[in-house]
């Protein structure tokens, strides 16, 4: 058994055949990875490739694009998609002879959960409350209202490699 085989995977290589063979979908660079429905890009940081996190990054919004996710209405359907394009990558990185660390994915989503946790909560009185429409919440406790940012493109971003 070569127990450096897995050290010497080449994740630019990878990147590099991942374009070559998703030539369906348009990439361009950007300093964050995220897939925009909108525009039908995914976007990408070449500089992240030298680690193999650029290539679970890549096939991530990847799985985004393969399955043409467009942009969530509320917070169960945000994870669910987030779900789909982990398991979406997944499969792909099998293709590429790679295996995406699972606690890699779990810190993703973890990052997510935080994230629309800090949403939810009142900024009044602090309750955790639920959505009344697409990036609106109400208070159960004190009734305040609160509209909240849509952007979900820096949540895997932002967290430690
Ligand atoms: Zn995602
Ligand atoms: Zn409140």
């Amino acid at each position: 058994m070569d127990v450096m085989s897995t050290h010497t995977i080449n994740s630019r290589d990878i990147a590099a055949r991942i374009f070559e063979d998703q030539n369906q979908i348009r990439f361009a660079e950007s300093e964050v990875f995220y897939w925009s429905a909108r525009s039908n890009i995914v976007f990408y940081n070449p500089a992240l490739f030298d680690s193999v996190v650029g290539v679970y990054k890549l096939l991530h919004e990847t799985g985004h694009a393969l399955l043409e996710h467009a942009t969530f209405e509320s917070a169960p359907e945000l994870l669910s998609l987030e779900v789909a394009a982990w398991t979406k990558a997944k499969e792909l990185a099998s293709d590429y002879g790679i295996t995406i660390n699972q606690d890699y994915i779990e810190n993703c989503l973890d990052s997510y959960r935080d994230w629309l946790h800090k949403r939810s909560m009142c900024p009044a009185c602090k309750t955790v409350s639920t959505e009344i429409a697409a990036n609106t919440y109400k208070c159960f406790n004190c009734s305040q209202k609160w509209v909240v940012s849509p952007d979900q493109r820096s949540r895997c971003y932002r967290q430690k490699t």
